[in-house]
Protein backbone atom coordinates (compact mmCIF):
# COMPACT_ATOMS: atom_id res chain seq x y z
CA UNK A 1 0.00 0.00 0.00
CA UNK A 2 1.40 3.56 -1.05
CA UNK A 3 0.32 6.53 0.74
CA UNK A 4 0.63 9.71 -1.35
CA UNK A 5 3.61 11.85 0.37
CA UNK A 6 2.04 15.20 0.10
CA UNK A 7 -2.39 15.87 0.06
CA UNK A 8 -1.47 18.39 -2.87
CA UNK A 9 -4.54 20.07 -2.17
CA UNK A 10 -3.14 20.87 0.99
CA UNK A 11 0.33 20.57 0.76
CA UNK A 12 2.34 21.23 4.29
CA UNK A 13 6.02 21.35 4.11
CA UNK A 14 7.99 18.05 5.71
CA UNK A 15 10.75 20.55 7.19
CA UNK A 16 8.88 22.95 9.28
CA UNK A 17 5.24 22.03 8.56
CA UNK A 18 3.91 25.02 7.34
CA UNK A 19 0.98 25.04 5.18
CA UNK A 20 0.46 26.16 1.71
CA UNK A 21 -2.19 26.77 -1.15
CA UNK A 22 -0.44 24.50 -4.16
CA UNK A 23 2.41 22.45 -5.11
CA UNK A 24 3.79 25.46 -6.75
CA UNK A 25 4.14 27.41 -3.59
CA UNK A 26 5.55 25.02 -1.29
CA UNK A 27 8.31 24.03 -3.93
CA UNK A 28 8.94 27.63 -3.78
CA UNK A 29 9.13 28.17 0.17
CA UNK A 30 11.15 24.87 0.15
CA UNK A 31 13.62 26.13 -2.28
CA UNK A 32 13.88 29.42 -0.57
CA UNK A 33 13.57 28.56 3.21
CA UNK A 34 15.15 25.01 3.02
CA UNK A 35 17.38 25.21 -0.23
CA UNK A 36 16.04 22.73 -1.46
CA UNK A 37 16.37 22.05 -5.73
CA UNK A 38 13.06 21.73 -5.94
CA UNK A 39 12.45 17.71 -4.98
CA UNK A 40 9.25 16.21 -4.00
CA UNK A 41 10.52 15.70 -0.37
CA UNK A 42 13.64 16.22 2.13
CA UNK A 43 15.46 18.69 3.53
CA UNK A 44 18.69 18.19 1.31
CA UNK A 45 18.03 15.25 -0.98
CA UNK A 46 16.59 11.86 -0.52
CA UNK A 47 16.44 10.78 3.15
CA UNK A 48 18.69 7.64 3.68
CA UNK A 49 16.61 4.04 2.97
CA UNK A 50 14.09 6.45 0.41
CA UNK A 51 14.55 4.55 -3.05
CA UNK A 52 10.77 5.67 -4.26
CA UNK A 53 11.87 8.85 -5.95
CA UNK A 54 15.68 10.03 -7.44
ZN1 LIG B 1 9.46 24.85 5.41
Amino acid sequence: MVLPLVDEANPKCTACHAGFGSMEELREHRRREHGEPGGEKGRSGPAPGDVSLF
